[in-house]
């Protein structure tokens, strides 16, 4: 056994966004609502609801979630302009706790292509439209997207200048999957040890699943200290999906010893989880799925109870 206790990880969920972003996946306001009450039980620590400036109705679904959840923060996505920072605040700010998520890219190829702007004029948008969410809301993350293939020292000039603006929570995507887990465990490291005043921040990473990576690249990340994760259900999300919800969770659990890590989660509500989510997005979970699947499900039950006794 350990001698220290383990450190809390918090679980971010985005099945209701990144998940629900993904084609095929459309869920109205009340599916949405019914997948929140039941992450809520759940037991994770961040709900992100969904993109207000979307649509009127995620706008609707985002506003009855963060009115109804009690317990789990509710934030939802903005891009890094003030309607989008407005649509949030407007849907999220009756949640007992709010937060406002920024996302506005890092990476020269996103910088260039996609936006068609220059780095400084990115960390001048980015730092102007935090500061903005901190007039309205005291919890403000800040995702610097497309990190994995970022420039890493302008990922740290990014990262100092949003926490500098205000951002109490950095998030560090591998937005198309494409780190190896030594590489994206060692840019968090690298960011966390070298970015002024990380230490005022909480990190978080967010994973995407093109290679197959995403549970190892949020361990890897784990490992090299960030205390937060985003991850869904079933792990559903654009193209091959995100870090899945019960895959990392379960490994914090059986393995606990081992990684010195907790969270909040109530597995025994993973199972009913998966399955309304599957219900829901009209998806089902494929049978040789880890932990949720239905062949690897008796085997999971099991690690299970181990890890409890
Ligand atoms: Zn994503």
């Amino acid at each position: 056994m350990r001698e220290t206790s383990p450190d809390r990880v918090f679980i971010f969920d985005t099945t209701l966004r990144d998940g629900e972003q993904s084609p095929g996946f459309h869920l109205d306001a009340n599916s949405k609502l019914r997948i929140a009450r039941q992450l809520e039980k759940l037991g994770v620590d961040v709900i992100e609801a969904g993109f207000p400036i979307s649509s009127p109705g995620d706008f609707e679904a985002c506003r009855r979630i963060a009115r109804e959840i009690r317990g789990a923060t509710v934030t939802a996505l903005a891009r890094a302009v003030k309607e989008d920072i407005d649509a949030v605040w407007g849907a999220i700010k009756e949640a007992e706790n709010p937060q406002i998520h920024i996302v506005l890219s890092v990476s020269d190829v996103h910088i260039n292509r996609k936006l068609g702007m220059t780095r400084e004029q990115v960390l001048a948008r980015g730092a102007e439209m935090v500061a903005y969410a901190r007039s309205l809301c005291e919890n403000v993350q800040y995702s610097p997207e497309d990190a994995g293939r970022a420039d890493p020292d302008y990922l740290i000039e990014t990262v100092e200048t949003m926490i500098a603006a205000g951002a109490n929570v950095i998030n560090i995507p591998d937005t198309t999957g494409y780190c190896l887990p030594y590489e994206f465990g060692e840019l968090v490291r690298r960011v966390m040890s070298e970015a002024r005043g990380s230490s005022a921040a909480l990190f978080s990473v967010h994973c995407h699943n093109d290679l197959g990576l995403a549970v190892a690249n949020t361990l890897a990340a784990l490992a090299a200290g960030a205390r937060r994760v985003e991850c869904t259900i079933n792990g559903i999300g654009e193209r091959a999906g995100n870090t899945s919800l019960e895959e990392i969770v379960m490994l914090l659990n059986v393995r606990q010893n081992k990684l010195g890590l907790e969270c909040g989660v109530v597995t025994k509500e993973i199972t009913r989880t998966s399955r309304l989510v599957a219900e829901l997005t009209g998806t089902p979970v494929q049978p040789n799925k880890a932990v949720v699947g239905a062949n690897a499900f008796a085997h999971a039950s099991g690690i299970h109870q181990d890890g409890v006794l």
